[in-house]
């Protein structure tokens, strides 16, 4: 990102006012309930990395199936691949990457800390007295840092050889591309797509999981003919922001940001980011991107292997070019987990109490249905019913503490249903459902709940 882009997204104080959430609270609700928390917590976490717990590690699934079936499975136009992380290292050459690839850092010659020089604005050193400004430490001039982490293959030191591990996952999609033309006989204009991890050294990981050095990218490569690129990137940034508002996210905290002429990469025409209004400002969650021919013309030079194309009816010779959609999982998330964060006062007269509510859409939803049975008595028949749902979606079991304190829990972590089995229900048949957001309860009867569940989470689909 540049300097001025940078400015313009972390800036606007105005926009982080309107924000109510603070930071701190969600990252110690996803720590505490299991969707995300430091990695190697109990060595004191390594800065970039997180983990996803048994929650954390759901709804991120739900959201790659979703972007899946949207961009792979409903359309006739992309394909899927699911490449290797470690790519021939020409490939990093080709890309640009072992060239371009860096960020200007300084080092501050007191405390030893790195920053990224184009970060520093308004930035506090965390270890300096009174955290004074960073631009008043001792810093040394910027230098250009490559942000590819390195690993090295093979047995031996001697005949080891350098790689790297992938920095975006759309370099084995135009390294593969004649191959999986050819094999899934698909004609231009057609996409290739793929979701997996990725790697990157930043210099000043940070905002939770916004920024880290391990994550996971969703990117689709579209190629077509050159006379359709404008009407191709204008799809396919309507479709990705479609996305985003399809999932419940309100649309005052969605903006598209087309990227100004001196924050352009060299070799693309356009470039829009998707942002989201974070707790710590407006911050690209997507990018759309027209790349032009860059990569396929790039990998022909560097490979030796021609990947342009000849169109079957006119005879016309072309290298595609690319529209790429690129979105980042793992900020997504952040973004879903923060949109979804609600505090509200429930209850009446001096019994007014704060519930914490996650409005997760149900698509993206952890659990899709708590079974609670009101008493541990009651636990063969209510465990009974949850056998019969789990085959349907993911469901979750809890017989602890009272009936209330177990639906915030079920609040709390997003559960749009709560199904509770009480002393008459094995006499009427009949269960109570409760919606999360409503908390509207009805009596419906057991014959027929999956049916009936699934219908709902569907409608809302
Ligand atoms: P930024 O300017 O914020 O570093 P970028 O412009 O370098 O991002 P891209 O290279 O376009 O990002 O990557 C596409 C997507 O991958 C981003 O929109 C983001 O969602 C995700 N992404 C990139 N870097 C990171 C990171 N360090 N941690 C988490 N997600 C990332």
């Amino acid at each position: 990102m540049t300097e001025k882009a940078a400015q313009s997204s972390e800036s606007d104080a105005g926009d982080r006012e309107r924000h109510p959430l603070a930071m701190e609270t969600l990252v110690s609700l996803c720590a505490s309930r299991g969707f995300v928390y430091p990695a190697s917590e109990i060595y004191g976490g390594i800065a970039g990395f997180w983990d996803y717990g048994p929650l954390g590690v759901e709804l991120k699934n739900n959201l790659k199936a979703r972007w899946w079936s949207r961009v792979v499975r409903e359309r006739d136009d992309v394909v899927g691949i699911d490449s290797a992380i470690i790519s021939h290292p020409r490939t990093w050459e080709a890309s640009g990457h072992v060239e371009h690839f860096s960020d200007p850092m300084v080092d501050c010659r007191t405390c030893k800390r790195r920053f990224r020089a184009d970060q520093i604005e308004g930035e506090r050193c965390p270890e300096a007295p009174r955290q004074r400004a960073v631009v008043d430490c001792d810093l040394t001039e910027a230098r250009e840092f490559n942000l590819m982490l390195r690993t090295e293959l093979g047995a031996s030191v001697d005949e080891s050889t350098a790689a790297y591990l992938r920095p975006e996952t759309c370099q084995p999609i135009f390294s593969g591309f004649k191959r999986v033309r050819e094999s899934a006989r698909q004609k231009v204009p057609f996409g290739i797509a793929q979701i997996g991890k990725a790697f990157r050294n930043e210099i000043t990981p940070r905002n939770f999981t916004f920024r880290s050095r391990e994550f996971e990218q969703a990117e689709m490569e579209f190629f077509c003919h050159p006379s359709e690129r404008e009407q191709w990137f204008e799809h396919w940034r309507d479709e990705r922001h479609r996305f985003h508002l399809e999932l419940g996210v309100d649309p005052s905290l969605l903006r598209i940001r087309p990227h100004a002429e001196d924050e352009l990469a060299h070799y693309a025409r356009a470039a829009d980011d998707i942002e989201f209004l974070f707790p710590f400002g407006w911050q690209e969650i997507e990018g759309i991107h027209d790349r032009g021919d860059w990569d396929l013309s790039r990998h022909t030079e560097y490979s030796g292997k021609e990947l342009a194309i000849t169109d079957e009816q006119s005879k016309e010779r072309f290298t595609p070019m690319v529209i790429e959609t690129s979105v980042g999982v793992d900020r997504t998330t952040l973004a879903l987990l923060v949109a979804a964060h609600h505090e509200e006062e429930v209850g009446e007269g001096d019994k007014i109490e704060t519930r914490t509510v996650m409005k997760l859409h149900p698509a993206i939803a952890p659990i899709k249905a708590a079974v609670l049975p009101l008493s541990k008595k009651l636990a063969e028949p209510a465990k009974a019913i949850q056998q019969d749902l789990r085959r349907h979606f993911n469901t979750f079991y809890d017989d602890a503490g009272n009936i209330g304190r177990r639906y915030r829990r079920q609040d709390e972590v997003g559960t749009p249903y709560c199904v509770t089995f009480d002393f008459e229900s094995e006499g009427d048949g009949c269960v109570t459902i409760r919606d999360r957001d409503t908390m509207h309860q009805e009596r419906i009867p057991t014959e027929g709940l999956a049916r009936y569940l699934r219908d709902r989470l569907e409608e809302e689909l």
